[in-house]
């Protein structure tokens, strides 16, 4: 073994024409390049059409229908009290809304491991709203080389006045859809004339104000961006991936070597593949990105790709496919599995949740009492001679109807109720009923005894309501 150590030379003054001295200066910061979307017509674009309807459909109608006279979704704020599908739930009923959070996150990653980014491509408000500003922007300026056109143009009067009604559009359903999100927590008929008539709360028009700017900033200018650098699930969605799962890929395998071709002379004439290398899977991306060069955490699953490359492979006579939902394995010739341990392990956890969910919801009580001893004195005898304690009875009504209720005590012999004992609560009310009870002396086997309060429902018999409580007389001699 030699005792030398390798040592190299340096020279103290390196030459700056020498290449291997250079030092390469990179830019951190890269201005966004416009992505100007190419239209595309296809199967997946007809789904993520119907898709988009829907779920605009539902969410700027949702908010104006009634059931039994209760607005269908309602966050009610002031009164704390949420009205869903007809059920009301209160702060108490907190930990559903975060059960339901749960079962969505681990109803997306299920579908994450199993289909990639469906959620991304198809559902999520920002591709909803990105498309359909995508396509009022088409149909103002026109196709995807006339929009890169009108963009270069000197300013005209006609581009000032395409322009001018892009924005406008635009700013429409920005509005529309800030209006109709306020409508949610604000009665949204009252909203609007409220709204219009400058009476309406100052935090209504703040909140108006705030969506519609962040929706015609997300979906007119942003748009990818919000994908690529805002959104965090785009940068963790790539754990839940595995080679079985089924996404947007180009097979290169089939595709490769790309290259240009007359139609009807055969690929491998020419020593190529079904690559035509026309580049419109790139030009109809949304986020810019060629899906030649693999799975890449910009592509949302939007499909178009699939349904520009479909369109050229049927010019070309090619099969259809070239790229496709398919997956890693599939990809290498092998086989794919659609169960495997990571999709038993997120379906068994959404089942149990589901089930759990449902399981409160179902079981969940209508209405609910409580007793509360007056902090006062302790106890008093009546002008009968009779040991007197006061409560503050509670009753919450979590019914959409409003209940009468009959209220009794029982525990003590003689015992009985001096106050009101027929009370109507109504719907989503908390109800404090001031209450005295009674007791002739005798019947005090001791200074503190257990009494017990019900209140039957005379609305809906089945319920019944009842609390244990305390009831304090002198010590018995
Ligand atoms: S659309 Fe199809 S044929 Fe054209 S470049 Fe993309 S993968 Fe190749
Ligand atoms: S590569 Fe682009 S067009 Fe293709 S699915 Fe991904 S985001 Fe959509």
């Amino acid at each position: 073994m030699s005792n030398e150590i390798p040592v190299k030379q340096v020279d103290p003054t390196p030459d700056p024409s020498d290449k291997k001295n250079k030092t390469e200066t990179v830019d951190l910061y890269a201005s966004r390049q416009k992505i100007y979307v190419k239209e595309v017509k296809g199967f997946f674009q007809k789904i993520r059409n119907v898709s988009l309807m829907a779920l605009m459909g539902m969410y700027f109608l949702f908010a104006w229908l009634t059931l039994d006279g209760q607005p269908l979704i309602h966050f009610d704020l002031p009164a704390r009290e949420f009205h869903l599908y007809g059920a009301t739930f209160y702060p108490k009923d907190f930990f559903l809304l975060s059960a339901m959070l749960i079962i969505s996150a681990f109803g997306l990653f299920f579908i994450t491991t199993l289909f990639g980014r469906v959620w991304c491509g198809y559902t999520c408000p920002q591709t909803v709203w990105t498309f359909i500003f995508m396509w009022i922007e088409e149909k103002v300026e026109g196709s995807r080389n006339k929009r890169m056109k009108l963009d270069k143009s000197p300013t005209s009067s006609e581009k000032l006045a395409k322009k001018s009604i892009k924005h406008a559009l635009w700013l429409f359903v920005a509005l529309a859809t800030g209006v109709t999100f306020v409508g949610y927590f604000y009665p949204i008929r009252e909203l609007i004339v409220d709204l219009f008539t400058l009476q309406a709360n100052g935090w209504a028009y703040f909140w108006v104000a705030f969506f519609t700017v962040a929706t015609y900033l997300n979906a007119g200018w942003m748009r990818e961006q919000v994908c690529l650098y805002m959104c965090p699930y785009a940068r963790f969605q790539s754990v839940m991936f595995d080679p079985n799962t089924r996404v947007v890929s180009y097979d290169p395998n089939r595709g490769e070597p790309r290259g240009n071709r007359k139609k009807g002379v055969a690929p491998t004439e020419l020593g190529l593949g079904d690559c035509i290398d026309c580049e419109q899977c790139v030009q109809v991306c949304p986020t810019g990105i060629d899906i030649r060069d693999g799975l890449q955490y910009e592509c949302i699953g939007c499909a178009l790709c699939i349904d520009a490359c479909d369109e050229i492979m049927d010019k070309m006579d090619y099969p259809r496919g070239l790229i496709r939902y398919t997956t890693e394995n599939e990809l290498e010739g092998k086989t794919s599995k659609l169960l495997r341990p990571r999709t038993f392990g997120y379906g068994a956890v959404l089942a149990l949740m589901i089930g759990a969910v449902v399981f409160i919801i179902a079981t969940r009580v209508p209405a609910q009492m409580d007793v509360l001893r007056d902090r006062g004195a302790l106890f008093n005898f009546n002008g009968e001679g009779r040991v007197e304690n006061s409560f503050t009875v509670k009753i919450q009504n979590m019914s959409e109807v409003p209940q009468t209720f009959e209220l009794s005590v029982e525990g003590l012999e003689g015992i009985r109720i001096l106050t009101t004992t027929n009370v109507t609560v109504t719907s989503g009310e908390n109800l404090a009923l001031p209450t005295v009870v009674d007791v002739p002396p005798e019947s005090l086997s001791s200074s503190n005894s257990t009494i017990r309060f019900h209140a039957e429902s005379q609305t809906d018999p089945s319920l019944l309501l009842e609390t244990e409580s305390r009831f304090v007389g002198p010590r018995p001699r």
